[in-house]
């Protein structure tokens, strides 16, 4: 049995302090109902909590840490930026550097603007949206989540799907009235709407691979249904990349599927484990952002050292790494990751459990349900309480996976076979106790 005696003291302690005992809700495992470990440290593929239990990692903080944590270069790097100073509020060169590397593996953005976090950017890119139509109406998916800011807190996933809540009190009518949400992978819908309002639609948001539902694949076609959609009716399209940016593909979802988006959200990878996010996309749409434009968006620590520093060095890494040998660095989490879902499908079926096993690149997932995952409403009707019995079976066993079946899992570069092994030998247990 797991000794989380520290851990749960600790979380007795936070709760007094924090909303929940934390800073982001999903951390809670309300939804697993058990206490989370609270954690001392990580290394590479692994991360440890505060009892001293050893976990193999395939959250990765939920997304960022694909090169596996305090990666020797990035921590070599940030070591040498921090006695140069922490923050300048002035301009840097390697903020071009990191422009650079990043428009070179993602040619649709032709302007970048580097921002704190993954909400941000999909606010800040909305804003722009508006600011460049003219126009006050935005759609998006049911079970996208974009973060937290309040157009985009309306029929969210991630945590508000784990925790049941449609849109957050707080949100006002006013605001939710001009975000409209269609069901994802449903052509007709979205053709619908377009039909009925397009020419009121500023952007068409979405997260071209879906990873807030759990892992959702986008149906053949539907992304370039989308593309001809929103031309048509002269609204932008914008791709949140903020989780599968760098995982469905070294260059996103807009490079495995071929769609061009008019403008582009990054964030996790891009910062290599510290807070950076980024918006990006056509020229002359970028050229409305302050102070080249009128539409505002500015940031203290935007563009700061230390964050640009650990995401050039976490895209150095996945762009080249020529002492590992290895030709291309997502290729080879594809790879592992193919074969760590390939042991799980095994099992299940040994077991008699019949699962969804959902692949993205380097990410992610299962859910506990006989017929295929396309959108939220299947994911909401897969079996959350088989769900629970297989994330504690799996942890007891040191596989440290996210508290919630609306989340995705990670591979990383630090990941071993011998891991990926354990892996599977551990989800036999865990298939056989769901079985139970
Ligand atoms: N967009 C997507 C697709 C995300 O997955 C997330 C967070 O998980 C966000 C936006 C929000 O990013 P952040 O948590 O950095 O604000």
């Amino acid at each position: 049995m797991l000794n989380l005696e520290k851990s749960a003291a600790a979380f007795a302690e936070a709760k007094e302090l924090m909303p929940g005992g934390v800073n982001s809700p999903v951390r809670s495992y309300k939804s697993v109902d058990c206490n989370p470990p609270f954690i001392d440290h990580a290394l590479g593929d692994k991360i440890y909590d505060i009892d001293g239990n050893e976990y193999i990692d395939y959250v990765g903080s939920w997304g960022p840490m694909v090169v596996g944590h305090a990666h020797p270069k990035v921590v070599k790097a940030l070591q040498e930026a921090a006695t140069r100073g922490t923050s300048y509020g002035a301009p840097t060169c390697i903020e071009s550097d990191l422009a650079k590397l990043v428009m070179e593996v993602y040619p649709s953005i032709e302007t970048i603007r580097m921002v704190n976090s993954g909400t941000e950017a999909t606010m800040s890119a909305l804003r722009l949206a508006r600011g460049y139509t003219g126009r006050e109406k935005i759609v998006k998916f049911i079970g996208c989540y974009h973060g937290h800011s309040d157009s985009l807190l309306v029929n969210a996933g991630s945590g508000m799907a784990t925790f049941g809540v449609p849109s957050s009190p707080g949100v006002t009518k006013g605001t939710a009235q001009d975000t409209i949400s269609v069901p994802y992978n449903d052509e007709e819908a979205i053709t619908k709407v377009m039909e009925e309002v397009g020419d009121e639609v500023a952007a068409v948001i979405v997260e071209p691979v879906a990873g807030n539902m759990g892992l959702v694949l986008p149906k053949q076609g539907y992304l370039k249904k989308l593309r001809d959609l929103t031309e048509k009716h002269g609204a932008l399209l914008i791709f949140d990349e903020v989780m599968c940016g760098f995982r469905a593909s070294l260059g996103g979802a807009q490079a495995a599927y071929g769609i061009t988006p008019d403008l582009t959200c990054l964030g996790k990878i891009i910062g290599g484990g510290l807070p950076v996010a980024a918006y990006g996309g056509r020229k002359d749409i970028m050229a409305k952002v302050s102070p080249s434009g009128p539409v505002y968006q500015a940031g203290t620590l935007s563009g700061n050292p230390l964050a640009m520093t650990a995401g050039l060095a976490t895209l150095q890494i996945i762009t080249a790494e020529p002492e590992y040998g290895k030709a291309d660095y997502s290729r080879e989490l594809t790879l592992k990751t193919k074969k760590l879902l390939l042991g799980w499908q095994e099992k299940a079926k040994a077991a008699g459990v019949a699962i969804q096993a959902h692949q993205a690149g380097s990410m992610f997932g299962i859910f506990f349900s006989e017929k295929d995952v396309l959108n939220y409403e299947d994911s909401c009707n897969a079996d959350q309480e088989k769900f629970k019995v297989w994330f504690k079976a799996m942890l007891e066993q040191g596989i440290y996976l996210a508290p919630s079946q609306f989340e995705t899992l990670f591979m990383s570069g630090a990941h071993t076979d011998e891991d990926i092994d354990r892996t599977i030998a551990a989800a036999e247990k865990a298939f056989a106790a769901v079985a139970a």
